[in-house]
């Protein structure tokens, strides 16, 4: 029997459990799922945003379940638990703080402390900032996340040092402490959605050369156009740092994505070897970042990438570019769309079929890796 989702549920959650329990299988969308010993199952399943159809086969009869899966902008984060400090209530005692949990909402963190801490509380970047409690006496048993996918999440430095890690830019924070909970709260930035998109190089700065002779600076530029026009024609604001063959400094480039407030940049390149390599052996496009929370759109966008099968996939790289390093409050990402140099491979990056569809399926990774950090 199938007791949970009911049909038409409708939720705001990234994905959904199906429960239920079957004498000898059970299919959900047609892949079978591992019954427990006592014919059990109870099986995550992923939704997308809007109308999701489960199809679900118990011991032969087949069902299905409709879920309608919305982001919900006024969701509360779900109550937490509140653990007492450490013989916080013993009256008339003055008490040491001791840390023993912290309780981390989407919105906030709870320390439950006896008195407010001598704690600093860094800004990294408006994705990370580092909290320091000057605690002496620690015994930390637990961090509590009330959600399944926390956005904001917690790393421990040392015993009292945490770097406090956000999937959203933070614009602002507030402290209390009440009731022997030191707390923090963050104020997310709201933007309106705008793409910074790098056309590389331009000018007297070529960049990589094809063997047939076409620059790298014109074959960046001309994707770009693309990948604007397409982001554009679904509803999306792009700005260029560069919109025709002109020299542009890296500096430069990155004062546009600050100065205009950009929620995610791009730069686009195509690649080239230093001597001594082979060109005949190197191929496939790479995607490159720099500050952790970067990490994610340059994963997102590589493995949209590597689904279309264009090209080989030569991986994801952690580089210190100017214009990744020094772009620190935006996710930031260099893609090299392939080797301009091999022999093969230049021939298929100068096609405007290539191009096309590279810009299609980077304008999808962008959009959607947007709505995945918005959908909660
Ligand atoms: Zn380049």
């Amino acid at each position: 029997m199938l007791v949970y989702p009911p049909e038409g549920h409708d939720t705001d959650s990234k994905r959904i459990f199906v429960l239920g329990s079957a004498k000898s299988f059970c299919l959900i969308n047609d892949s079978n799922i591992r019954l427990e010993g006592n014919g059990n199952f109870c099986k995550l399943i992923q939704l997308k945003l809007g109308e999701n159809k489960i199809k679900i086969n118990i011991d032969g009869n087949s069902l299905t379940r409709t879920i309608y899966a919305f982001p919900n902008p006024n969701k509360n984060p779900s109550p937490i638990a509140y653990a007492r400090p450490y013989q916080a209530f013993s009256k008339g005692i003055k008490l040491d703080n001791i840390l023993q949990s912290i309780l981390i909402s989407n919105k906030d963190i709870a320390i439950p402390l006896n008195s407010l801490p001598d704690y600093t509380l860094e800004k990294i970047n408006a994705y990370n900032y580092r909290l320091n409690l000057s605690i002496v006496e620690q015994d930390l048993d637990w961090i509590h996340y009330s959600d399944l996918n926390p956005e904001i999440k917690i790393e421990k430095i040392s015993d009292t040092v945490f770097d406090i890690r956000f999937q959203k830019p933070v614009s602002k924070y507030k402290i209390l402490f009440n009731n022997h909970v030191f707390k923090i709260s963050f104020t997310f930035k709201v933007k309106p959605f705008l793409i910074c998109i790098d056309p590389g190089h331009g000018g007297s700065q070529f960049g990589a050369i094809s063997p047939k002779g076409i620059f790298e600076k014109d074959l960046n530029l001309s994707l770009a156009i693309k990948l604007a026009a397409e982001l554009n024609h679904q509803g999306v604001k792009t700005i260029l740092t560069r919109n025709h063959d002109m020299e542009k400094s890296l500096s430069e480039r990155v004062k546009i994505s600050k100065k205009n407030n950009c929620n995610l940049f791009i730069s686009l390149h195509h690649n080239a070897l230093p001597d001594g390599r082979d060109p005949n052996k190197e191929s496939g496009f790479s995607c490159h970042y720099f500050h952790e929370h970067s990490f994610e759109l340059a994963k997102f966008i590589s493995l949209k990438l590597k689904a279309a099968s264009l090209q080989h996939f030569a991986g994801i790289y952690k580089q210190n570019l100017h214009v990744l390093r020094e772009n620190p409050d935006t996710p930031s990402v260099l893609i090299e769309l392939g080797y301009l140099i091999h022999p093969l491979e230049s021939d298929l990056l100068c096609k405007k079929s290539f191009q096309t569809k590279t810009a299609r399926i980077l304008a999808k990774a962008l959009l959607e890796f947007h709505r995945s950090q918005n959908f909660q």
